[in-house]
C-alpha cells in the first residue's frame, strides 16, 4: 500500500497524543513513587501530642498541614493538622522544656510544589482537550472523505522505501531507451530549455496488460528521483457528474506544487476514448474529464517540469486530441517479452527465492511463449508455492514446469470424476489434436498431451513453437485450423458422433477463418478489410456501424469462412483415418498414463514417415 498524501498532516496529531501520554505517565509515577507516603506510619494528631508529652519525639518537620515525625527510636511517622493551626497551638499543653528539645523544622512549600499541583490540576484538562482535538480531527477526516469526491485520489508513492529503477525492469530495452530521455528531462531541464526545446509533457505507454507499463513509469520516477503521482483512469469516472474534472484539477494542482514530478494515469482509455461517442450515461462525464486533462496539459507553463505518463492497452480507442503534439505525443511501445526478455524477467523474480542452482530458466523461457511479465512473475510465485506446499526447501525445475502449466491452463483437477467412457472420448479427442498437429508441417511440435483436467478443459494438448514468431503465413493458419478441429474429427471418425466438448475448438477454428477472410486478405474476396480492423469492438463507438459492407458481401464472407473450416475439417479427418491404428495404440497408453510428454509421443512415430516440420524461418 502506498501512503496517502495526508500522512505529513497526521504527524502533529500523533505528537500531541504522545505528549499527553507522557505527561500522564510522569504524573502517575510521581504520585505512586512519592517517597513521603511510602512505608511510613500514619498517626493521629492526638497520638502525636501524647508522644511529644512522653518525650518520644526527636524531630518534626512541618510542611503545610503535614507533620513528618522522627522518634528517638528512629522510626518515622506522619500526621496531619488542621490548615492554619500552628504546631505551637497544637502543643499548648506540652511543657516548654519538652518542646524545646524537639527539633522543629518548617519547610517552605513554595516553589517546590507549585509545579506538581499545576501538573496535577492541568493533566485532566489536557487530557480532555486532547480528546476533543482528536475527535475533531477524526470528524474532519470523515467529513473530508464525504466531501473529497472532487479531490483526486492520486497517491504519492514513497520514494525512499520502494524505489523502482530500470534495473527492476527486465527486457523492454527499446522502451527503456526512450524513457531514459524522459529521466534526463526531469533531472536536467535546464539543458533542454536553454536550447529553446520544449520539454515533452505527455508520454503514452502502449502495451498488452502485464507487460510492465506501470513498472516502467515507476522506474522513470525512481531513476529521476522525483515524486510519482499515480491515479487510474477509472477513478476519474464516478457516479457523479463533474467529479472527474475536479479530480483532474486537484491532481494537477498537487503535481505542480511538487514539480518536478511524474503524474501517471493508468488505464487512460477509461477516460480518453473518442469523445462524443458514448452510449448510455457517463460519457458526458468522461468527456469533461478528458477535456480537463487536455486543458491542464495545455496550461502548463513552459518550464513546468511535470511529465504526464499514461498507460493503455487500447491505443486505437483513444481520442485523437490526446495524441496531438504537445499532449501525449510520445508513444513508447512496451512489447510482449521475447524469449531473451522472458529469461531476464524470470531472473528478476527468482531473486529472493531459493531456486535450485541447476534450474534452466532459459528452458522455462522457451516454454512460455505469449507469457507477459506479470504471467512470469506469477509463474515464479506459483513455483515457490508448489515447493512450499510439498515442504521442500528449494524450488526445483519440476515445480517451475508444473507452474507453467498452472499459469497457462489453470490448476489440475485430479479429483474430478469422469466415467471410463468419457475418459476414452477425451483421450481420442486430445490425441486427435495431437496427431493432426504432429503430422501437419506448419503446426508447432507437440509438447504434451494430458487427460488430466485443468481449469475448464477436460484434457489438454499443448504444442510449443521452437521460437517466438510474430507473423503467420496462410499455410500456418490453415494447419492451425485443422489441428483445432482434430479433436472434433477424431470423435466423429471413432465414435460416429460428436460431443459438445468441442465447442471451443470450433470457435477457435471459426475465428481463424474469419480473421483470414476479413482481416488478412487471404481469401478469394481479396486484400480488403471487412468490418473494423480493431475487432474488439468498443460498444459506444462502433455500435450501429460494425458492418461497413453489404448484405451480399456478408453472405460471401460467410461462404468463404465455411469453405476454410470445411477444408480444415476434411484435412484433419483424412489424417485421423490414415493413422487410425497408431492412434488406437497411443490412446490406450494415454488412458493408462494420463499424460504423455513430447518424447513419449514422438516415440510412436518412430519408423513412420511423417512430413518434416517447416518452421517460420525456413520459409517465407
Ligand atoms: P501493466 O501495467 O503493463 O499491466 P505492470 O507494470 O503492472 O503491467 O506489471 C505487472 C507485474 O509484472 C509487475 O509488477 C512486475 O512484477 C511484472 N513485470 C512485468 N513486466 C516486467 C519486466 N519487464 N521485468 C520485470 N517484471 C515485470
Ligand atoms: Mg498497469
Ligand atoms: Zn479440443
Amino acid at each position: 500500500m502506498e501512503p496517502s498524501l495526508k500522512i505529513p498532516k497526521n504527524k502533529p496529531r500523533n505528537g500531541l497524543l504522545y505528549l499527553l501520554v507522557i505527561a500522564l505517565l510522569v504524573t502517575s509515577a510521581v504520585i505512586i513513587f512519592n517517597p513521603e507516603s511510602n512505608g511510613i506510619k500514619k498517626i493521629s494528631l492526638n497520638t502525636f501530642v501524647e508522644q511529644v508529652k512522653n518525650e518520644e519525639v526527636k524531630s518534626v518537620q512541618v510542611k503545610n498541614e503535614r507533620l513528618d515525625i522522627v522518634l528517638y527510636d528512629n522510626s518515622q511517622e506522619y500526621a496531619f493538622k488542621e490548615r492554619g493551626e500552628t504546631l505551637n497551638e497544637i502543643l499548648t499543653n506540652v511543657p516548654e522544656d519538652i518542646k524545646s528539645k524537639i527539633d522543629i523544622e518548617v519547610v517552605s512549600t513554595e516553589g517546590e510544589e507549585w509545579w506538581m499541583s499545576l501538573l496535577l490540576n492541568l493533566v485532566p484538562f489536557l487530557l480532555i482537550i486532547g480528546f476533543f482535538v482528536f475527535m475533531m480531527r477524526q470528524a474532519q477526516n470523515t467529513n473530508n472523505q464525504a466531501l473529497s469526491f472532487g479531490k483526486s485520489r492520486a497517491r504519492l508513492s514513497d520514494k525512499e522505501r520502494n524505489k523502482t529503477t530500470f534495473k527492476d525492469v527486465a527486457g523492454a530495452e527499446e522502451a527503456k531507451e526512450e524513457l531514459i530521455e524522459i529521466v534526463d528531462f526531469l533531472k536536467n531541464p535546464g539543458k533542454y530549455t536553454q536550447m529553446g526545446a520544449k520539454i515533452p509533457k505527455g508520454v503514452l505507454l502502449v502495451g498488452a496488460p502485464g507487460t510492465g507499463k506501470t513498472l516502467l513509469a515507476r522506474a522513470v520516477s525512481g531513476e529521476a528521483n522525483v515524486p510519482f503521482f499515480n491515479i487510474s483512469g477509472s477513478e476519474f469516472v464516478e457516479m457523479f457528474v463533474g467529479v472527474g474534472a475536479s479530480r483532474v484539477r486537484d491532481l494537477f494542482r498537487k503535481a505542480k506544487r511538487n514539480a518536478p514530478c511524474i503524474v501517471f494515469i493508468d488505464e487512460i482509455d477509461a477516460v480518453g476514448r473518442h469523445r462524443g461517442a458514448g452510449l448510455g450515461g457517463g460519457h458526458d462525464e468522461r468527456e469533461q474529464t478528458l477535456n480537463q486533462i487536455l486543458t491542464e496539459m495545455d496550461g502548463f507553463e513552459k518550464d513546468t517540469n511535470v511529465i504526464v505518463m499514461a498507460a493503455t492497452n487500447r491505443p486505437d480507442v483513444l481520442d485523437p486530441a490526446l495524441l496531438r503534439p504537445g499532449r501525449f505525443d510520445r508513444r513508447v511501445v512496451v512489447d510482449m517479452p521475447d524469449i531473451k526478455a522472458r529469461e531476464e524477467i524470470l531472473k528478476v523474480h527468482a531473486k529472493g527465492k531459493p531456486i535450485i542452482k541447476s534450474a534452466d530458466l532459459e528452458l522455462i523461457a522457451r516454454h512460455t511463449p505469449g507469457f507477459s511479465g506479470a504471467d512470469l512473475e506469477n509463474l515464479m510465485n506459483e513455483a515457490a508455492i508448489l515447493a512450499a506446499r510439498n515442504n521442500k526447501k528449494i524450488v526445483t525445475m519440476k515445480d517451475l514446469q508444473e507452474a507453467i502449466e498452472k499459469v497457462a491452463m489453470g490448476p489440475q483437477r485430479k479429483s474430478m470424476v469422469i466415467t471410463k467412457q468419457e475418459k476414452e472420448i477425451v483421450a481420442y479427442h486430445e490425441i486427435g489434436h495431437a496427431l493432426v498437429g504432429h503430422i501437419l508441417p506448419y503446426c508447432d511440435p507437440i509438447h504434451k498431451v494430458t487427460i488430466i483436467s485443468r481449469g475448464h478443459a477436460l484434457g489438454v494438448t499443448w504444442s510449443l513453437p521452437e521460437e517466438d514468431r510474430r507473423l503467420n503465413s496462410q499455410k500456418k493458419l490453415e494447419d492451425k485450423m485443422a489441428m483445432a478441429l482434430g479433436g472434433y474429427a477424431a470423435e466423429q471418425v471413432i465414435f460416429g458422433e460428436m460431443t459438445d466438448g468441442a465447442g471451443s475448438d470450433l470457435q477457435a477454428a471459426t475465428n481463424i477463418a474469419r480473421y483470414m477472410v476479413t482481416q488478412a486478405g487471404m481469401s478469394k474476396l481479396g486484400p480488403v478489410i471487412y468490418g473494423d480492423q480493431n475487432r474488439e469492438v468498443f460498444l459506444g463507438r462502433d455500435f450501429g456501424h460494425v458492418r461497413n459492407y453489404s448484405e451480399e458481401m456478408a453472405s460471401k464472407i460467410d461462404t468463404e469462412i465455411k469453405n476454410f473450416v470445411d477444408k480444415a475439417y476434411s484435412r484433419a479427418k483424412e489424417i485421423i483415418e490414415k493413422y487410425r491404428s497408431i492412434m488406437d495404440t497411443i490412446v490406450k497408453d494415454l488412458i493408462k498414463k494420463e499424460t504423455l510428454n513430447a518424447d513419449e509421443f514422438a516415440e510412436y512415430f518412430k519408423g513412420i514417415k511423417v512430413p518434416k516440420k517447416i518452421s517460420y524461418t525456413q520459409k517465407i
